[in-house]
């Protein structure tokens, strides 16, 4: 059985981590050939070690990209058009929850600033660099590869619903994400562009684990998640896997959710 993403190319920012991470394993079963972009050169060494050991007949290149810089995505973007001679799947998955981000009256400017650089001129960036290259993909009948190709950009429940314990930047970053999202889903619709956010309700991840330090704060959300428990970053890249493969060939423009029921709940069980 060829994989869902056989002779495709993808990228994924974040790919040390979590979602990312998950993901780069999952798109590699798939069949994918993946450039492995990280802040953290050495998480995504060990993710490209992971993926040579269990898939050896895919290629993997870790690179190190702050996506708040644009010329580090480029580059990036640069150099799976070079190894692999196309783009298939852009995953900007890359974010930060940062600690000190809080209420409009206690976050200051500096956290705002940072969050949006990451989590949104990141989003935007690897946006427009992914269909400057979608554009060009060569075309190739036998293996089913054609010009366009999927961008899939990682937003939040909280770009959906209220929290009473706020993360005002955060929040805000994630809500232009999906704003941003589905503004470019239709500029490229025409294109063979497809463009989707992935909604993720709390998971089990060093980004909100590490946040949700004790049983307390823990308790505060598990009482609201109609499932009982946090989300895997597994059941998220498997989320994302459908959203890059063709098994999603006419869905564009959505805030795809993978979120254990949580934006849909009112009373949840007992
Ligand atoms: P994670 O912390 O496990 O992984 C995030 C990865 O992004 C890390 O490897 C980190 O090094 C990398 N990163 C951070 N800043 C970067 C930068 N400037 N450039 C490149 N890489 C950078 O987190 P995760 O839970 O897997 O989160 C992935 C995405 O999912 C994020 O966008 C996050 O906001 C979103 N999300 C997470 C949750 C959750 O509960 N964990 C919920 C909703 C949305």
């Amino acid at each position: 059985m060829p994989g869902r993403l056989q002779h495709r190319t993808a990228l994924i920012t974040g790919a040390a981590s979590g979602i990312g991470l998950e993901s780069s394993l999952l798109f590699a079963s798939e069949g994918a050939n993946i450039i492995l972009a990280d802040v953290n050169l050495p998480g995504v060494q060990r993710t490209a070690d992971l993926i040579k050991e269990r898939f050896p007949n895919v290629k993997a290149l870790p690179v190190r990209v702050d996506v708040g810089k644009e010329a580090d995505i480029k580059d990036a973007v640069d150099l799976a058009v070079n190894e692999f001679g196309r783009l298939d799947v852009m995953f900007n998955n890359a974010g930060i929850m940062h600690p000190e981000d809080d209420t409009a009256l206690n976050t200051e400017e500096n956290i705002w600033d940072l969050t949006m650089t990451i989590n949104v001129k990141g989003v935007w960036w690897g946006c427009k660099y992914a269909i400057l290259a979608m554009r060009k993909n060569p075309v190739d009948e036998e293996k089913g590869l054609h010009t366009g190709g999927s961008i899939i950009n990682t937003a939040s429940f909280v770009a959906i619903m209220g929290a009473a314990t706020p993360q005002l930047a955060y929040t805000a970053s994630k809500g232009a994400v999906l704003a941003m999202t589905r503004e470019l889903a239709m500029v490229h619709a025409r294109e063979g562009i497809r463009l989707n956010s992935l909604c993720p309700g709390p998971l089990k991840t060093p980004l909100l684990m590490n946040f949700l330090n004790t049983a307390e704060k823990r308790d505060r959300r598990l009482v609201h998640l109609p499932m009982g428990r946090f989300g895997e970053a597994v059941e998220l890249a498997k989320g994302a896997l459908f959203l890059a493969s063709d098994d999603s060939s006419y869905i564009t423009g959505t805030d795809f959710k993978v979120d254990g029921g949580l934006t849909s709940s009112y009373v949840t069980p007992l």
